[in-house]
């Protein structure tokens, strides 16, 4: 069983419903109470607009003339705008031409119902579109885990070390990354076989996260290489949770291979105060302590205060 490292939120969905007209507001949110969802109705687009950029909403139902901005305008703000671009949209209106179907439907509605409508069948379509939400919401979530081991992979990384960087670079505040590579894997691989190979890696996948604190993120970089981001974290406390790691690792035993322990490698690089360095850099500064570590002997950490090396930023400098 994969574990996934996102938390599911079994809130009730938010549906938000933006008509001019305050009776359907009123007979929406009696006629849909027994609907597993959290129902906000707004009489005006740029409220909700508002309200859903901060509320993340599964569904919106909107309503086509209004005086202030239209159903056809809330369109195209809602693909306009990056975070609510993939949330389905029911349309609710009594225009009944073709025209404005087709018109809603090729600014990327995805239903539409005219009024005055059957409430079965608009409880019937709001379900379905909730579904496809969920299907929506699954697959971008599926495409940031890596499937063998449930950790975060490669490209979520990439996004959460650059915002975790630049963060840095606007507040400050200590930040450490670590780099993993397991020691002679390929040797593992070669001798017990590569299912012994992948059990390697799900186990110590495992045992990262049972490690790590709840804001750090773990990530499978490639093959049998893993990084942890650890926020609020100074160089000196990232490596104390990383030894725990390393010796961890050590001390376990393997059913395929008893007669044979795993150890690990890793690069630490950090800074407690506010720095001079680029994403990459960063990056590379942690790498080249990792392969530091190797050279060394392997199963050992090798770490690098990046206070020392890069000075404070020009901004903070006296
Ligand atoms: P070093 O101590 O220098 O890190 O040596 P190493 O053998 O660990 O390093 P090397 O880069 O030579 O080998 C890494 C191996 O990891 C080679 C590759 O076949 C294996 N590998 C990469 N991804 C997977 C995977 O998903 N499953 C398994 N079983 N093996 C993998
Ligand atoms: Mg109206
Ligand atoms: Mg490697
Ligand atoms: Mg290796």
């Amino acid at each position: 069983m994969i574990e996934t490292p996102t938390q599911f939120d079994d809130s009730k969905p938010i549906v938000v419903l933006v008509d001019d007209c305050p009776s359907i507001h009123r007979l929406l949110s009696a006629r849909l109470k027994s609907e597993q969802i959290e129902l906000a109705c707004f009489e005006d687009g740029r409220e909700a607009i508002e309200y859903a950029k901060s509320q993340s909403p599964s569904l919106f139902i909107l309503d086509i003339e209004m005086p202030e901005i239209d159903g056809y305008e809330m369109l195209r703000v809602i693909k306009d705008e990056s975070s609510l671009r993939d949330v389905p949209i029911i349309m609710l209106s009594g225009l009944s031409n073709a025209e404005d179907k087709v018109a809603a439907f090729d600014l990327g509605a995805n239903d539409y119902v005219t009024k005055p409508f059957d409430l079965a069948e608009l409880r019937a379509r709001i379900r379905a579109a909730l579904r496809l939400h969920s299907m929506v919401q699954m697959l971008a979530q599926r495409a940031q885990v890596d499937g063998l081991t449930g950790l975060w992979n490669r490209a979520y990384f990439d996004d959460q070390w650059k915002a975790a960087t630049a963060r840095v670079n606007r507040h400050g505040g200590p930040l450490s990354l670590a780099m993993f590579d397991i020691d002679h894997f390929k040797s593992i691989n070669d001798t017990y076989g590569h299912p012994a190979g992948d059990a390697v890696l799900e186990s110590f996948a495992k045992l990262i996260s049972r490690t790590i604190r709840q804001t750090d993120l773990a990530c499978r970089f490639g093959g049998e290489e893993f990084a942890i981001i650890m926020p609020e974290t100074s160089p000196t406390e990232a490596t104390a949770v990383c030894e725990r790691v390393r010796a961890q690792l050590e001390a376990a035993r393997w059913p395929r291979h008893p007669e044979k322990n795993v150890t690990v490698s890793i690069g630490i690089a950090g800074s407690s105060t506010p720095i001079a360095i680029q994403t990459d850099q960063w990056l590379n500064q942690a790498d080249e302590q990792l392969y530091a570590a190797k050279r060394a002997g392997r199963n050992r950490l090798s770490i690098v205060d990046l206070a020392d090396s890069f000075g404070p930023r020009l901004a903070d400098a006296g």
